[in-house]
């Protein structure tokens, strides 16, 4: 008898599962709107032509070995990744009261945040919108919190913020609980607070002695520029909240597979900021010893060098405007088909993904009948739109919807 014989099997996890089937799938039109990573024109990954030129200097460099990196990481990466969330004039980081954490990537920063939050500094209770990312759950659970909670955020009638569902569920939250807030491009809706919305969340948020946790995946990926995508962030960190934030470079950078993530950690003092930092140490030395390099040096090169970094961001200004013309073209069509109702929502939202307001019973119609695939929520990858496919794409969920 197997040691594991007595275990049952996990369900499913739906974005694998759908590019499973999608990848069996064999009817030449065929479109995969599910996937959570950029596609070009010609629906290839895209390894950014900067990232390609850093590693092929990184190649022959003699100077560079397989050491190991310190527990935090590489400081230049870390530095420089806090850094460009912040601003270069950030009042946290020239008080010495913000730090980064070299992580891997987007999750391994929210599961070493998680931790810290949940064992060492004793906070039971999260929260995170309804809907959300589908893994904060599982990460935050498996990070030692209690209780796992959901906040409304999506207003199916609207397709746009619930704010007052929002603010009413976090004014009844436990004091001290930790709210996860998306910093741009919220996964999977698309729907971000305006500045003002921010303003109002943040007086929640302090006067019910709540603690942010922001959740960093889309910085520049999301408009195209840093800085607009780091507002929510930064306008917290200049009314003077303590907060951590979870930065992936997966989208920013295409380095999906590179594991590079930034935990960043503002506190109040220069003082206890050092003591947090010792245990989180701690953590991370029990967790997995040390982050990989060759991902974090590749953006810390491009982050510290100003050629390279004006390259970079013409990359991510190449992949944010498809998007926003896949936006355009998909909703150009639909109103041209004359498809029941509004899609003003899919030029409203931002970043890769849309909440298309389709229902489960038209997301089965669209892969049946169309080998369309996309999530049961009715999220689409913009990526996965081309404008060879558009035609096809807006065709069919104009059928769906009829
Ligand atoms: N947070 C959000 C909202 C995301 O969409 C993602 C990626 N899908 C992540 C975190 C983590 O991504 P990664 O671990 O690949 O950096």
């Amino acid at each position: 008898m197997s040691f594991c014989a007595g275990i049952q099997a996990g369900p499913p996890i739906e974005v694998f599962a759908l590019t499973q089937a999608f990848t069996t799938d064999t009817f030449d039109k065929k479109v995969n709107l599910g996937v959570g990573a950029y596609r070009t024109e010609e629906s290839k990954p895209w390894v950014l032509p900067v990232v390609r030129k850093i590693e092929q200097l990184m190649a022959a460099d003699q100077s560079l070995n397989k050491e190991y990196l310190p527990v935090l990481g590489l400081a230049a990466f870390s530095q420089a990744a806090t850094k460009m969330l912040l601003g270069d004039d950030s009042p946290a980081l020239a008080d010495g009261r913000a730090v980064g954490i070299q992580t891997l990537s987007g999750t391994g920063a929210l599961r070493v945040a998680g931790e810290f939050l949940a064992r060492t500094c004793g906070r039971t209770t999260i929260y995170s919108s309804e809907p959300t990312w589908e893994n904060h759950r599982l990460v935050m659970l498996n990070a030692g919190f209690q209780e796992y909670k959901s906040y409304r955020y999506w207003d199916p009638a609207t397709r746009s913020l619930d704010l007052k569902g929002m603010l009413e569920d976090l004014r009844a939250a436990p004091e001290r609980s930790v709210i996860i807030l998306h910093a741009c491009a919220h996964n999977p809706t698309g729907v971000d607070p305006t500045p003002d919305q921010w303003k109002q969340i943040a007086e929640v948020i302090r006067e019910k002695n709540l603690f942010p946790l922001f959740d960093s995946a889309y910085q520049g990926f999301a408009s195209g520029d840093l800085d607009k995508d780091a507002f929510a962030v930064r306008s917290f960190v200049k009314d003077g909240f303590e907060l951590v934030c979870c930065q992936s470079f997966a989208k920013n950078f295409g380095l999906y597979n590179e594991r590079v993530g930034n935990l960043t950690v503002v506190t109040s003092s220069k003082e206890v900021l050092a003591n947090a930092l010792s245990q989180i140490t701690l953590l991370i030395r029990g967790m997995y010893s040390n982050p990989p390099q060759h991902g974090a040096r590749v953006v810390a090169t491009a982050l510290n060098d100003p050629t390279l970094y004006q390259e970079w961001r013409v990359c991510i200004k190449t992949m944010a405007d498809r998007i926003i013309s896949m936006r355009a073209g998909l909703k150009e069509r639909l109103i041209k088909l004359g498809t029941p109702g509004n899609w003003d929502h899919i030029t409203n939202q931002i970043g890769m993904f849309s909440y298309t307001g389709l229902n489960v019973e038209q997301v089965e119609y669209l892969r049946n009948e169309y080998h369309i695939y996309m999530l049961k929520s009715g999220r689409i990858n913009m990526c996965g739109l081309t404008n060879a496919n558009l035609d096809y794409v807006a065709g069919a969920i104009n059928d769906a919807v009829n």
